[in-house]
């Protein structure tokens, strides 16, 4: 079965090719469509409902043009509409107050809170230049009073100790009083959250919200939480003016479908997207592309992205050069290059990125060994001496290439084949290197640069 839905529409369209526009009779069954891959992405029914109905108004009567089939153009209509919808109000945080601007933080334990307090309170110092104080709210676990002040610190903020002896309500007031007598611009109040959504939780959190006043009430949410982040919005809209929502998680293997649900039903728009555990993976949320991945049809835009973040255009350059002065391809610029990958956050990372049916066959299996390959023949290729790697031929066709390469097998902790392996590669990978001299790499590069 196609899994993207571009493949699945047009192959549903195939019966209707040569219709010129989108009506009544050949769109319900597309929508179907639609709808199957919106609910595979873990968007609430009453949302997918809501959602196909607005897409099914704006899809009727659109001209099918050029080449296009009345599936890729349904495609796009929903495309947009799906950016549009989640991308709607996107902004970054607002800071308009009499300082310090308090920023609270609401959500269920384990959504990512007291992490994504330290990446916005790193963001905040980084990018709007505040000084910014955090404080915790929640008393009923001295760990996560602890777990705030540690990431906190890795933030570079500053922390206001708090206790779980005291109440939510005057720890609020302290840390207020603290943040005005030192001139903080921001103060971050990070709160407890149960495992569901609880009662009294609800009434103590809105009692602090009166207390704070806060500029921006920010509801964080778990994307991996799918269907159930519908309810866990709910709760939350209803007890508090939500200003924003921070999308967490998005690094995992969810479609992200909890973005449009959580959209659609808090009304506040998704501010920033938590990306990894660390502290600096926290990004303003991306809507145009979050819709792609919504859909099925893999994060094009982030793989790019990816590729180029990691490369070191510097050292692309040098090796062009050499490439071009007709020096050649050695051991020394193979090494740099599987490091490079290495930095580029390794190849599943990167697999994570591309449309689903085009890695289907490589299962996590294959990327674990792939990555596993990746760090043996670094290990063969740093036990190489300097001499050997600038000049591979002592390896290739050298007299004591026997002796050498046994020596680098033991160095490495490997058998001599595998040293073979990896002599082989970087020849194939030096043939490459010397077809594309010339300049060809350095424009590859520059065009995945942009
Ligand atoms: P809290 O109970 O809401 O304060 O949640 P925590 O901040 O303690 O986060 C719960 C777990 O989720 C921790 O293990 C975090 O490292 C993890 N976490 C938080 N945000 C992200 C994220 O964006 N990506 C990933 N992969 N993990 C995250």
């Amino acid at each position: 079965m196609a899994s993207n839905l571009t493949d699945r529409l047009s192959q549903l369209v195939k019966t209707m090719r040569g219709q010129a526009r989108i009506t009544e009779s050949n769109v319900q069954e597309m929508l179907r469509e639609v709808r199957m891959a919106l609910l595979e992405a873990d968007v609430a029914l009453p949302v997918v409902r809501d959602f196909i109905a607005r897409v099914k108004d704006k899809a009727l009567g659109q001209e099918v043009v050029g080449s296009l089939n009345p599936g890729q153009v349904l495609v796009s209509v929903v495309h947009k509409e799906l950016a549009a919808t989640m991308g709607e109000g996107v902004a970054d945080i607002n800071l308009a107050a009499q300082p310090p601007a308090v920023i609270l933080m609401a959500g269920l334990q384990g959504a990512g809170k007291t992490t994504t307090t330290a990446k916005l309170a790193k963001h905040l110092i980084e990018k709007r230049k505040k000084k910014v104080l955090t404080v915790s709210a929640d008393v009923y676990r001295p760990a996560a009073i602890e777990q705030l002040k540690t990431v906190t610190r890795q933030a570079g903020a500053e922390w206001f100790a708090s206790t779980p002896e005291q109440k939510p309500h005057d720890i609020a007031v302290a840390a207020i009083d603290y943040a005005k007598r030192h001139y903080f611009d921001v103060l971050l109040v990070d709160t407890a959250g149960r495992l569901a959504i609880d009662e009294a939780l609800m009434a103590e959190i809105r009692d602090l919200h009166g207390v704070l006043n806060p500029v921006e009430t920010l509801f964080v949410v778990d994307a991996m939480q799918g269907q159930d982040a519908v309810n866990t919005a709910k709760a939350f809209k209803e007890a508090l003016p939500l200003t924003g929502v921070i999308l967490t998680k998005l690094d995992g293997d969810s479609r992200g479908g909890a973005a449009l649900s959580v959209r659609q039903i808090t009304g506040a728009p998704i501010k920033f997207a938590g990306v990894s555990e660390k502290i600096d993976g926290l990004e303003v949320f991306d809507a145009e592309r979050h819709a792609g991945r919504v859909l099925g049809m893999g994060d094009i835009v982030a793989l790019v992205e990816e590729v180029t973040k990691g490369v070191d255009l510097a050292a692309a350059e040098k090796l062009a050069g050499k490439l071009k002065s007709g020096s050649g391809f050695d051991l020394n610029d193979f090494l740099a290059q599987i490091s490079q990958m290495k930095k580029m956050g390794g190849l599943s990372s990167l697999m994570d990125k591309l449309p689903a049916q085009m890695t289907a066959k490589a299962g996590a299996a294959d990327m674990d060994n792939a990555e596993r390959d990746m760090k043996r023949m670094e290990g063969i290729l740093s036990a190489m001496t300097a001499k050997e790697r600038a000049n591979p031929k002592l390896l290739l066709d050298g007299k004591s290439k026997a002796s050498r390469k046994k020596r680098i097998a033991q160095g490495a902790g490997v058998q001599v084949q595998e040293v073979n392996r990896v002599l082989n590669q970087y020849d194939q990978m030096a043939g490459m290197m010397k077809k594309m001299s010339g300049g060809g790499m350095m424009k590859m590069m520059k065009k995945l640069g942009g």
